[in-house]
């Protein structure tokens, strides 16, 4: 067989691996496989938590009011979103969007590692304290502590290392709609993605 390009592989990985997956149950209440979408060979790979009830009802993530923030996020810095990847930790929405669980996490992360392989980006920005705690191996450490620490995605199996800058969820930015919380919340997402940026720009030579 030919050999595939990301693009290509991205589609083999979809339809061909995961397909109609029913490695968890998350599958049982699901409408759709929500893999991913953007650039396969993007600089910059965003990885959130799981679908919700619109990326389930779309099969296409981050659509919806967060979906719209974060393009908006990205268009702050200077970017697309077709520039970019987007993904998540889990392909099938969790019922009532409640937290995934460890036996969904390790039967679904093996695609998120083929998806990280496949594009390889320069950086991978985490959204929420959940994609962030499972991509820096900090399963209890807060958003705070997360967005103050230096962190690599490491993969001993594809021998990737890529810098890793956790940020907050646009959920969680909209759940403080009209406060101060709020303003100060898009602050400090637009300056870790400007941090991002760097990474992009200097590479793994970043230390602040
Ligand atoms: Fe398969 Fe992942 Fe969906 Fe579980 S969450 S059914 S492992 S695609």
């Amino acid at each position: 067989m030919a050999k595939l390009n990301p693009e290509e592989a991205l589609k083999y990985l979809r339809w061909r691996r995961i397909g109609d997956c029913t490695r968890c149950d998350l599958h049982r209440s699901r409408k759709h496989v929500v893999f991913g979408e953007g650039d396969s060979d993007a600089d910059v790979m965003f990885i959130g938590e799981a679908p919700g009830v619109e990326e389930d009802h779309k099969a296409r993530p981050f659509v919806g009011p967060s979906g719209t923030l974060l393009t908006w996020f990205i268009e702050q810095v200077g970017l697309r979103r077709e520039q970019v990847y987007i993904a998540n930790v889990l392909k099938c929405r969790p019922p009532e969007n409640r937290d995934p669980e460890a036996e969904e996490i390790e039967a679904c992360a093996p695609f998120l590692h083929t998806q990280i392989w496949l594009v390889q980006p320069k950086v991978i920005v985490a959204l929420g304290r959940f994609a962030g705690n499972l991509l820096t191996g900090e399963p209890f450490m807060s958003m705070g502590k997360l967005r103050t620490g230096l962190w690599t995605y490491e993969n001993a199996k594809t021998q990737m290392s890529v810098p890793i800058v956790p940020t907050y969820h646009p959920t969680y930015v909209l759940r403080k709609r009209g406060s101060v919380v709020e303003r100060q919340t898009k602050l400090k997402v637009i300056s870790d993605l400007q941090k991002a940026l760097r990474y992009v720009e200097e590479g793994d030579e970043l230390s602040v």
